[in-house]
């Protein structure tokens, strides 16, 4: 963030605040680990915070730290609207749209209230009056750590932030094997396992929670799995079917569209997952190397995200949608196949 908009932050929040931190709809890993991470600073500083998040998150997050104070703003809107009203100050993280809180939108552009962003997507939008938006960056968790230095209050992080702040630099960089995971990355890390982030026990809670349905419902995706061999291309489909009959759990397929990315010389992995109760396509795009699916998403799919990362939505049925984009990707042909 620029030196000036912190030094006008630190004078302000040199007081006791009233703040919310919003996530985005679905909140992933380093979605929930940042606005909980932040939110520890802010109240261990004698602030007044509460996270208020769009909807409900996956279980394999619900052992971070605080994350049971978070207030659901689909279930307890009244509660929610009232917080967001009084606060002084609105932190916005992970997100730099605000049709990605979906129905929180009109609520938050209705408010007095001073916006913080601190993102690391592309394109943001201008809502906020203090904007930290990097896209260099591995996730937002990393920058609510430089954050916190350029406030010169990094001795601040306790092991509590340690772990929430650990937790989404592990899950947006696919626990630091993507490209934006940098030697800086590593140094924050590094840092972080100092101020007491328990790394081995956050591993397991994450990755090794698995229930038995969610393995099947795994096979059943890579069973689905169509590699569209000359394109360098794959993509799996799950149907609402599919994964009632496998009991799904929200997140239970978070990481499974990563599988098409371990095939030897495949650059772009796709997955569409069948949401019956909301009537559309959820698709999660990934890709290696210089492969936009940023781009792509936003083209075609009605989403964005990151080069290497995005996601995006269709209204069209199941085969409509996997048609379609047959039809859309041998006109990526020069940019899939090098
Ligand atoms: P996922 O596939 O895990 O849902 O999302 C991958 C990345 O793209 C994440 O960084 C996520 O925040 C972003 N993303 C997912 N859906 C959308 C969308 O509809 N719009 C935008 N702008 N970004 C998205
Ligand atoms: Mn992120």
């Amino acid at each position: 963030m620029k030196m000036n908009d912190i030094n006008i932050l630190k004078e302000a929040l040199s007081s006791p605040k009233k703040i919310t931190i919003v996530p985005h709809k679905n909140p992933d890993g380093d979605a929930i680990g940042s606005t909980l991470g932040l939110y520890h600073y802010l109240i261990n500083s004698g602030h007044h915070a509460t996270v208020i998040a769009p909807n409900d998150y996956p279980e394999f997050l619900k052992w971070l730290p605080g994350e049971n104070t978070i207030v659901k703003f689909d279930t307890q809107k009244a509660h929610a609207r009232k917080l967001l009203k009084e606060s002084d100050f609105v932190f916005t993280l992970d997100f730099n749209v605000l049709d990605r809180i979906e129905s929180m939108k009109p609520t938050l552009q209705s408010l007095k209230a001073t916006f913080v962003m601190i993102d690391h997507h592309q394109q943001p939008s201008d809502y906020a009056k203090f904007m930290y938006s990097d896209t260099s960056m591995s996730s937002t968790c990393e920058m609510v750590y430089h954050f916190l230095n350029q406030l010169n209050e990094l001795d601040k992080i306790t092991p509590i932030i340690a772990n929430c702040l650990y937790t989404g630099i592990m899950t947006d960089t696919g626990s630091f094997r993507f490209p934006t995971t940098t030697s800086t990355t590593h140094k924050v890390v590094a840092d972080l396992i100092e101020k007491g982030a328990q790394n081995a026990m956050i591993h397991n809670a994450v990755y090794d929670s698995s229930s038995l349905s969610r393995l099947r419902l795994l096979g059943i995706a890579l069973n689905n799995m169509v590699m569209l061999e000359s394109l360098n291309t794959v993509f799996i489909t799950l149907s609402q079917k599919e994964l009632d009959t496998n009991n799904f759990k929200k997140g239970d397929t978070e990481g499974f569209v990563n599988y098409g990315l371990s095939l030897k010389g495949i650059v772009f992995s796709v997955i569409f997952i069948e949401n019956g109760s909301e009537d559309y396509i959820k698709i999660s795009f990934r890709s290696k190397g210089s492969f936009d699916v940023n781009e792509f998403a936003r083209a075609h799919f009605k989403g964005g995200g990151h080069i290497n990362a995005a996601g995006g939505r269709s209204d069209l049925p199941m085969e409509e949608t996997t048609t379609r984009f047959q039809q859309i990707v041998p006109s990526y042909e020069s940019k899939l196949v090098q």
